[in-house]
């Protein structure tokens, strides 16, 4: 069944191929605005009725009898129409951020090519720029796009298969009762990008998948729930150190000898060459070879984390209420809550004017007030960081908020030394308590701005600023490769989930799956804090 975002990705689409064919641009607007209004949408579209649907702001009657033919038939005829008169490699440059249909048009109309390939290829030789509106600088942005969409291909965001490949193998066991199968390789390494299900087996599966609901086969490939499978097999006998093998790093691997690896399961393994256990997501680097039990056992986990930092309200782009958010994160058993709003220059996101901050502060102030017992609200904001490296509120504004998160949203394309520069000027601000989303990238669609992150990392040391790890799935950033270096540098780091709704809390799951790779301890996670170690470290700057 189609969810909410999916349906209004229909509707993205059907613009975007509406604008491309120079439709009726009324009709073109009716089904942008559907987008924008069904994409954040609570309750599931998809059993709404009919009158239900055309009830919604900025759904009339057209649209809402466009989504029940799509979720009837699966099918949207209007959108099939555009599709069909557009070719695949034009429909692909639409998904690609930051190529808007007009572009495509003109990549499509006056350059007269149809594929990412071909594109990729005119931009090299530097043909784009004779085209009016592609400049050098515009050419060579694209390059990055689309060897980034290329690189991308065949990848998924472990978020959105790791629950799969669980019921995958749980199906496959009930058929296959004697078959020793486990789940291996990107997903069991928890990688932030896996390239599909990939399970190990000591059996032929295949031969089972047609008699399993939602297994398909194509062009040579069986699929779960349109997530490819990958199916190694290997004789019983070497099961266990083929095992070990698809969960470590190659490096990793390749610190053990055949004599070690023959020890037998994983925990034998460890065992023999004296060491203690290392989780499958932390057999990256050699160094994790070096640690001894008890940092081991002081890796992150999602019981550690003692409140939530980095969340959004209706004050600014959530999509529930301060009270609601307060509420839920008190009632799923943590300590604090930092609520942090997008700020003034925010113009997408709806952030907070002055007035506005002042009208949230005294909310917050009421609620903590009745919440007498142990829990709290913290005033925080997300400030833009401006161009020039500067947050967007005055001092008065900013020192009285209790935590001040700065972040990038805007201006993106930079160069290192530009992007490092502006960076650091936030960092040096002295009402910036966390570096937010330190690159911007997001996984699968952007690559960030490039940034020395040492020298990121450097400044957060001298300027006693915590980095974040934003646990959304597809943002994991700061990356966990440069974990053992804010580590090496006593810089703290705020696991933040950047809910935009309640349930987004959890997300900090998928940020400490990142960080565990990273190698970070709970006492080097910001958020692991008591409300009272919480409050001292706000107390101290
Ligand atoms: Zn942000
Ligand atoms: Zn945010």
């Amino acid at each position: 069944m189609l969810n909410n975002k999916q349906i209004a990705g229909k509707f993205d689409l059907l613009a975007k191929l509406m604008e491309l064919h120079d439709d009726n641009p009324f009709k073109i607007k009716t089904y942008a605005n559907a987008y924008l209004s069904l994409r954040k949408l609570e309750g599931n579209l998809a059993e709404m009725s009919k009158a239900e649907l055309a009830s919604i702001k900025g759904v009339g009657s057209t649209v809402a009898d466009k989504i029940k033919e799509l979720v009837e038939t699966g099918e949207m005829k209007a959108l099939e129409k555009f599709r069909e008169m557009t070719p695949e490699g034009i429909q692909q440059m639409l998904s690609i951020k930051g190529l808007g249909p007009k572009k495509v048009k003109q990549i499509w109309k006056e350059m007269e090519i149809e594929t990412i390939g071909e594109l990729l290829y005119a931009c090299n030789e530097n043909r784009l720029v004779a085209y009016s509106g592609f400049g050098p600088k515009i050419q060579a942005d694209i390059i990055e796009k689309l060897e980034y969409f290329q690189a991308s291909q065949g990848k998924f965001l472990y978020a959105h298969v790791h629950k799969q490949a669980e019921k995958c193998l749980e199906l496959i066991q009930t058929k296959q009762t004697s078959t020793k199968i486990e789940i291996c390789g990107d997903v069991r390494r928890m990688m932030p990008e896996v390239k599909g299900i990939e399970l190990l087996s000591d059996a032929a599966l295949v031969d089972i998948f047609p008699e399993i609901e939602s297994m398909e086969y194509i062009d040579d490939q069986w699929y779960y729930m349109a997530i490819p499978i990958f199916i190694y097999v290997t004789e019983s006998a070497r099961f266990d150190q083929e095992l070990f093998r698809l969960n470590c790093s190659e490096s990793f691997y390749a610190a053990f000898s055949n004599e070690e690896l023959s020890a037998g399961d994983d925990q034998m393994i460890f065992k023999n060459k004296g060491l203690p256990f290392i989780p499958a997501e932390f057999r990256e680097h050699t160094d994790a070879l070096s640690k001894n039990e008890s940092y081991i056992q002081n890796l992150i986990e999602v019981e550690d984390i003692q409140g939530i930092v980095h969340n959004h309200s209706t004050y600014s782009d959530g999509l529930h209420t301060l009270k609601e958010m307060a509420d839920y994160v008190r009632d799923s058993g943590f300590k604090y809550f930092v609520i942090s709003d997008h700020s003034k220059s925010a113009g997408y996101a709806s952030g907070l004017n002055e007035e506005t901050v002042l009208m949230q502060w005294n909310e917050i102030e009421n609620l903590n007030n009745q919440f007498a017992y142990g829990f709290k609200i913290y005033k925080g904001i997300e400030s833009d960081i401006l161009a020039d490296g500067s947050l967007d509120y005055s001092d008065d504004i900013l020192a009285g908020f209790d935590i001040v998160i700065a972040s990038v949203h805007s201006v993106l394309n930079m160069d290192e030394e530009k992007a490092t520069r502006r960076l650091i000027t936030a960092i040096e601000n002295p009402y910036t308590r966390i570096l937010g989303h330190p690159t911007g990238r997001l996984l699968l669609a952007r690559r960030g701005y490039p940034v020395d992150y040492k020298k990121v990392i450097d400044a957060c040391a001298a300027n006693n600023v915590v980095i974040e790890l934003n646990a959304n799935p597809q943002r994991l950033d700061l990356d966990w490769t440069w974990i053992p270096y804010a580590l090496e540098k006593h810089v703290k780091v705020a696991i933040n989930p950047d809910a935009h709704s309640k349930e987004s809390i959890h997300y900090i799951k998928y940020g400490v799956a990142a960080a565990r790779k990273g190698g970070l301890t709970k006492e080097l996670c910001l958020n692991t804090m008591n409300k009272e170690a919480f409050d001292q470290w706000l107390s101290r700057k």
